[in-house]
């Protein structure tokens, strides 16, 4: 199916305009839709989908797997299965597979937009001040700089994040950000990774298992700094098992490409300075909010460090424009983030009920191996916050499902707070972290408490059975550890 392209009618107010056809976007604009909103969502490319789908979450995601697989494939003697000879890696089957789901998933949108009867409008948009009557008027301009108008009751900004570089490097063959990593025609041979957030520990544990040679730099005293410590030690802990050579307290100095690579300076630890040189480098030092050029200015809309302030409902200071997805101050820039920022607006402006996102109900995942899963407070934090706490910790070790897949690695980690035993964060690293958190998001979100959690089934043999056993282990109970 081809995209349907619509152009702004002058003479049609639309309920809602969204800017930006990223995951928080597009999800509002559905959702409106169903809520009987009329619906423009503007992009200034010709494919929908955003920093995720196109050059974030879904096509690393497919490397991931690719990854997965390979690692399998080293380990099939142990599983008794012979006779694969020496497996070869086909780079380029592995990008077109990647590219494949991407496009799949950029025509699935497509199809959305048009059974929603959303009205899909390409250009790039900018705000032109107040509402006048009520109307909000954007200033479309197309990609041929032709510039029209397009009026809505109600603007939703959804223009997302760039990746931040280190001042004075532009990405290009050797130095590589989120976007040019992912089309690379060869897995390197080697990679520094600067800054261990998730998007450097994924490109990590992706390129390790394709057998490149991994330094990871980062600045912070620990990687994942924003998990729980512990997940971060353990982390450091398997990547270095794995062959991965990690440097956090790392000051990174200068970035150079030399004839072959590229040569990194930094201060380590001790404050002595290496020199490490690899074929490529990695930027992975977080995003910025893409919130300039757009007219900001012209509104009463206020930032705070160069990101979006909202209220409960996603809504600017300024009446009718809200906010959605990583421009938004005070909220993690992620997709699933994005997404219901977005199905709040749209509810607020419909008039129907909704649940402001909260900051301690919003699972993190990140997609390494083994995985992280985590929701709420850590341990640190709920003590910061003067909670008297219970903690039990299960490792995946005692769990018979994760014996049979042949991964120990990691554990379940729950803070509860001992006066009421309410769940207050979940902190998994292990085999399908990143699906076993959805129960934990889901128990919290209904208050659910250890005790009840301790009396709740889980199936045997399963990896969320872990979770049981965590549950029982606040209380020193964990029956298989
Ligand atoms: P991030 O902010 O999560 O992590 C960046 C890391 O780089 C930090 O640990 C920081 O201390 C470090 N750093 C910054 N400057 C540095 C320097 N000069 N030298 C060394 N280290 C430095 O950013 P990210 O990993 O780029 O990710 C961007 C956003 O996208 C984040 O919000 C992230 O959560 C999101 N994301 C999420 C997923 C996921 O959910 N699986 C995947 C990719 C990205």
């Amino acid at each position: 199916m081809s995209p349907e392209w619509s152009f702004p009618l002058a003479d049609t107010i639309y309920d809602v305009a969204v800017i930006g056809g990223g995951p928080a976007g597009y999800t509002a604009a559905i959702r409106g839709a169903e809520y009987g909103l009329k619906v423009a969502l503007i992009d200034s490319s010709d494919k929908l989908g955003g920093t995720c789908l196109k050059v974030g979450c879904i096509p690393t995601k497919a490397l991931l797997f690719n990854a997965e697989i390979w690692d399998h494939l080293k380990h099939a003697a142990e599983f008794g299965i012979e006779g694969i000879g020496t497996p070869a890696l086909n780079w380029a089957a592995v990008l077109k597979r990647k590219d494949g789901i991407v496009t799949k998933h950029i025509k699935g949108l497509d199809f959305l937009m048009k059974k929603n009867k959303v009205a899909v409008i390409q250009g790039t948009g900018r705000l032109t001040g107040p509402a006048q009557t009520g109307v909000h008027t954007v200033e479309l301009t197309a990609a041929d700089g032709a510039v029209s108008q397009v009026q809505a009751k109600n603007i939703l900004l959804a223009t997302g994040s760039a990746a931040k570089m280190i001042p004075g490097l532009t990405p290009g063959d050797r130095i590589l950000t989120n976007i040019e990593i992912l089309s690379i025609p060869q897995p390197p041979k080697s990679l520094v990774v600067i800054g261990a957030g998730a998007v450097g520990l994924e490109f990590a544990s992706i390129f390790r298992s394709f057998g490149t040679e991994i330094t990871i730099l980062e600045f912070l005293p620990r990687i994942a700094p924003v998990e729980d410590e512990e997940v971060s030690k353990e982390l450091t802990r398997l990547f270095k098992k794995r062959g991965i050579d990690v440097n956090t307290g790392a000051k990174v100095e200068k970035v150079e490409t030399t004839e072959t690579g590229v040569r990194v300076s930094f201060i380590d630890v001790n404050g002595k300075q290496q020199i490490k040189e690899a074929e490529k480098v990695l930027v992975a030092v977080g995003r910025a909010g893409l919130t300039a050029n757009i007219g900001i200015e012209k509104t009463k809309i206020e930032l705070e460090r160069g990101l979006v302030k909202v209220n409960e409902s996603q809504e600017t200071a300024e009446p009718g424009i809200f906010a959605i997805g990583d421009i938004v101050s005070g909220l993690p820039q992620l997709a699933h983030v994005g997404s219901m920022c977005g199905m709040v607006a749209v509810a607020k402006i419909a008039g129907r009920k909704y649940r402001p996102v909260r900051r301690d109900r919003i699972p993190g995942c990140t997609y390494t191996e083994p995985q992280i899963g985590s929701v709420g407070l850590t341990e640190a934090q709920a003590k910061e916050k003067g909670y008297e706490i219970k903690v039990g910790k299960f490792p995946f070790a005692g769990n018979s499902k994760a014996t049979i897949l042949g991964n120990h690695d990691g554990f379940v980690k729950i803070v509860s707070d001992a006066k009421y035993g309410e769940i207050l964060g979940v902190h998994i690293l292990g085999p399908q972290a990143t699906e076993l958190i959805a129960e934990a998001v889901a128990v919290m979100e209904l208050e659910g408490t250890v005790e009840e959690l301790m009396f709740t089934i889980h199936a045997h043999p399963t990896l969320a059975e872990s979770l049981l056993d965590a549950y029982g282990a606040v209380e020193g109970m964990a029956i298989n550890a």
